[in-house]
């Protein structure tokens, strides 16, 4: 197929498919043909290259400076994982290859990649099987959610309602809600826990199930999922476990073994894979034996000879959840963080997040409000309450912080603490990295005191200082730095 080079009527340069050589003319109606030529814009390579590296530079990532965003996981992605990724034995796979007759012997290594992932991440949380498929924290959130439904459907029971804490991440009730379940909301206690009393309140046979984060967005670890577990169990309920963050537990504490039943895990958080924006991630789910059978289709099997297949003969399963097998470059590079970390080191990386967190609060609780007076886990929870009495809020000193070149922490989040700061280090920070945060941090609050009203004009640096967030978010103009016509 041979490109035509054109100008068009307005002058501009365009390539056209020859009539001749359309092979789309046979399916689409003439009417979609194009009748002049694309105006592609004709530039230089350099030029592209100028383009896309200053593009990247505007980009703020971790890559080039400190990213505390609660709940995120911010972590550094360690190079090494990108080599694996882009290892031509696995990148050069085309994806219906184990489909062909005969193509399933050329995937043996892929196949193997994913039943690994799979074993180790039971192995971590204490289930029974993984699926890898889910492509992101938010669809795992749902897969496990109707991996419930299927298992309800099963037994014959009428539920209807799904328990989730007030501190909950907005992606819970979001995919219980696309599932089908009405959701009930429980407020948190004093500490920061669920209140169990309010759980008891409301919790009747036409519970499905619970979704619950622990840690949970307030930093802090539940000490009684035991007795919760319990409770929901009664009802014959179903515990769902919020593990986009386990990078506070891994290999300290397993969901399986404190009574819960299905869970998720984000790559793009606790393994170290690339957020990206909005995307790739990887949501694997994982189940205890009473959820096994329902799991999406295809299953990685290993036969008896060792080799390896997709298996899609599974009559009570839910069925596709995604295309293909998930975002397989990304469970690649999650399957190299294992690899290069191994049981001890992933162990570590808990301890050092949680370390770095506590450093942070211990820091910092002289300066802002603590949410809660406790230890915390992998993230520590502030109110600027008292900088608001003197007319600073949240989004003031996250302003502030961007022009120190610091991304600004997770604020108004969650939602259950006024003015929330909740910020997240990770354990790849260095104290240099986070005491340079944490004089930032106390300067702000220094200049509350002395000069409040200088804040309302930040940021100064950057090439856009206060839009109406929620108007941008509404009516989105990506082409805001584009050249007026
Ligand atoms: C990030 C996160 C999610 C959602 O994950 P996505 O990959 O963004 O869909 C869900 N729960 C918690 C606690 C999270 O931090």
């Amino acid at each position: 197929m041979k490109l035509i080079f054109e100008k068009s009527s307005s002058g501009r340069q365009g390539f056209k498919l020859p009539a001749s050589d359309v092979p789309l003319k046979a399916t689409l109606a003439d009417k979609y043909l194009r009748k002049v030529p694309a105006e592609l814009p004709e530039v230089s390579e350099l030029d592209v290259v100028r383009h896309f590296t200053q593009l990247s530079q505007k980009n703020f990532s971790v890559d080039a400076n400190f990213y505390p965003l609660g709940s995120c996981t911010m972590k550094y992605n360690a190079k090494f994982t990108e080599k694996a990724a882009a290892m031509p034995g696995f990148a050069d796979l085309h994806p219906l290859l184990p489909q062909l007759k005969g193509g399933e012997r050329y995937v043996q290594g892929a196949l193997e990649v994913l039943f690994d992932c799979e074993k180790w991440l039971a192995e971590i949380t204490g289930m029974k099987a993984f699926t890898m498929q889910p492509l992101a924290g938010a669809h795992g959130e749902l897969t496990g959610i109707m991996l419930m439904a299927a298992y309800h459907k099963a037994r014959g029971n009428k539920k209807k309602y799904v328990i989730i804490p007030d501190s909950a991440h907005g992606t819970n009730p979001a995919s219980a809600a696309v599932a089908g379940y009405e959701i009930i909301s429980v407020p948190s206690d004093k500490k920061g826990g669920m209140d169990i009393d309010k759980l008891k309140a409301v919790l009747t046979d036409e519970v499905a199930g619970l979704m619950m984060t622990s840690p949970d967005t307030h930093g802090v670890f539940n000490s009684s999922i035991s007795e919760i577990a319990a409770l929901i169990h009664a009802v014959d309920g179903i515990m769902y476990y919020d593990g986009a963050n386990l990078n506070a537990t891994m290999g300290r504490c397993r969901p399986g073994d404190i009574g819960f039943d299905v869970v998720h895990l984000n790559l793009h958080k606790t393994f170290g894979t690339p957020h990206g924006g909005g995307g790739p991630g990887s949501g694997p789910v994982g189940v205890g034996a009473k959820l096994e059978k329902f799991l999406p289709i295809s299953r990685v099997i290993k036969r008896q000879d060792g080799s390896f297949a997709l298996d899609y003969d599974q009559p009570d399963s839910i069925g596709y959840i995604a295309s293909f097998y998930g975002n397989f470059a990304i469970i690649l590079r999650a399957y190299a963080y294992m690899l290069l970390l191994g049981a001890d080191g992933l162990k570590q990386t808990s301890d050092h997040a949680v370390l770095n967190a506590n450093y942070i609060l211990s820091r910092l609780k002289g300066h802002y409000q603590a949410a809660f007076d406790r230890i915390c886990m992998h993230e520590c929870l502030f109110s600027a309450s008292r900088q608001t009495e003197r007319g600073v809020h949240a989004i003031d000193i996250a302003k502030f912080l961007i022009d120190q070149r610091i991304h600004p922490p997770t604020v108004y989040f969650p939602l259950t603490v006024k003015e929330a700061i909740m910020i997240e280090p990770t354990e790849t920070e260095s104290k240099e990295t986070m005491d340079v945060f944490v004089e930032a941090m106390i300067r702000a609050d220094a200049l509350t005191k002395t000069d409040p009203g200088s804040f309302h004009h930040l940021p100064l640096t950057m090439p856009i200082s206060r839009p109406d967030e929620t108007k941008a978010a509404r009516e989105m103009n990506v082409n805001f730095f584009a050249p007026k016509a």
